[in-house]
């Protein structure tokens, strides 16, 4: 393989070209690393960090979907290290945000023994659910901040740039400009954000509200484009409970 590299990943030897992120190259192995913010159509940015692997001589852990694999290393992606990791990562995700449709991370957090009560009585995110348009809800309590909605939002596919990050810390959320109703915002109903959300915190109005067990009859009546009021469906749903 011309300008390629070789290097060991969990025992195996690899040759991948240059350049290639360490979670590709682990892939070419044979081998699979976890993610969740990671998207094969979006630009990584290990924001998550679930997919980081330890690297022999490399101080601290890598976010094998941005790190670049080297020559001669020795990656190892399942080491007690990296599953502790993993598993706290995990278990503060389930502290703070309702992972209750997120089937793959539910997969992950057993595989990693990851116990959902370890920080219990921590902060939760809870913002209300936000039901401001005909297509689709924004559940912000089951967001875990994976980035891949504003990304194809924006230069990874759409172009349209009607959602970004906004506030800071645990308080940092996606959101609209000036927290503008998604009718109000540069938002063309595309619908790709909902297609790449992970965890349910954007869904199609009309999946959302068929669960709400509402009459299919009803639904066409909020999402259609004459349709009455979407305002005169809303109901228990909102309600979170405890
Ligand atoms: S809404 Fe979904 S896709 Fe967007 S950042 Fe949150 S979890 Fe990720």
């Amino acid at each position: 393989m011309e300008d390629s590299i070789s290097l060991t990943i969990d025992g195996t030897e690899v040759n991948v070209e240059r350049g290639t992120t360490i979670l590709k190259a682990a892939e070419a192995a044979g081998i699979e690393i976890p993610v969740l913010c990671y998207f094969a159509h979006t630009t990584a940015n290990g924001l998550c960090r679930l997919c980081v692997v330890e690297t022999e001589g490399v101080r601290g852990m890598q976010a094998a979907c941005v790190a670049e694999a080297s020559e001669g290393s020795v990656v190892h992606t399942d080491s007690p290290g990296v599953q502790s990791a993993r598993k706290t990562i995990l278990e503060m995700l389930a502290s703070t945000v309702d992972l209750s449709e997120a089937p793959e991370l539910h997969k992950l957090m057993q595989r990693y023994d990851a116990q959902p009560k370890r920080f219990e009585g921590g902060k939760r995110r809870q913002p209300e659910m936000i039901d401001d348009n005909p297509m689709y809800i924004r559940d912000y309590a089951k967001c875990v901040m994976c980035w891949r909605c504003v990304q194809v939002c924006a230069a990874d596919a759409q172009y349209t740039y009607a959602i970004d990050f906004s506030g800071r810390g645990f308080n940092s959320s996606i959101g609209t400009f000036f927290d503008k109703p998604i009718p109000q915002t540069t938002c063309v109903f595309c619908g790709q954000c909902v297609g790449v959300c992970p965890t349910g915190a954007l869904k199609g109005k009309r999946e959302f509200l068929f669960e709400q067990g509402v009459a299919p009859e009803d639904i066409f009546q909020v999402t259609r484009r004459n349709g009455k009021n979407q305002r005169s469906l809303k109901g228990p749903h909102l309600d979170r409970g405890g």
